[in-house]
């Protein structure tokens, strides 16, 4: 029978495994790339992730940077992703 357990899990809601340590749990949240504070690509409104449709290869992309498949963080063109929604409404 298995047991119950307490877990913690990432606040950013990155997908991140959870942990039984708050500490680690903490730890993992200064880096997370979900984290606004380190200006990472993938919590940017910049980015956008576009899926292979079988004739041509999907990948990373940012429409102020080629990212060249290389994901950023602490970038200086970060911007939040609500930004670009107010520019689409
Ligand atoms: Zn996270």
């Amino acid at each position: 029978m298995p047991r119950l357990v307490r877990a913690w899990a990432c606040q950013f809601r990155c997908g991140y495994k959870v942990q039984t340590s708050k500490v680690r749990m903490k730890e993992h949240e200064d880096w997370c790339y979900m984290n606004p504070v380190n200006r990472a690509c993938k919590s940017c409104g910049r980015y956008l992730l576009q899926e292979s449709d079988g004739s041509e290869p999907g990948g990373s992309y940012c429409d102020e940077d080629n990212l060249g498949g290389k994901l950023r963080q602490d970038c200086e063109k970060w911007i939040p992703e609500s930004e670009t929604e107010a520019e689409n409404a």
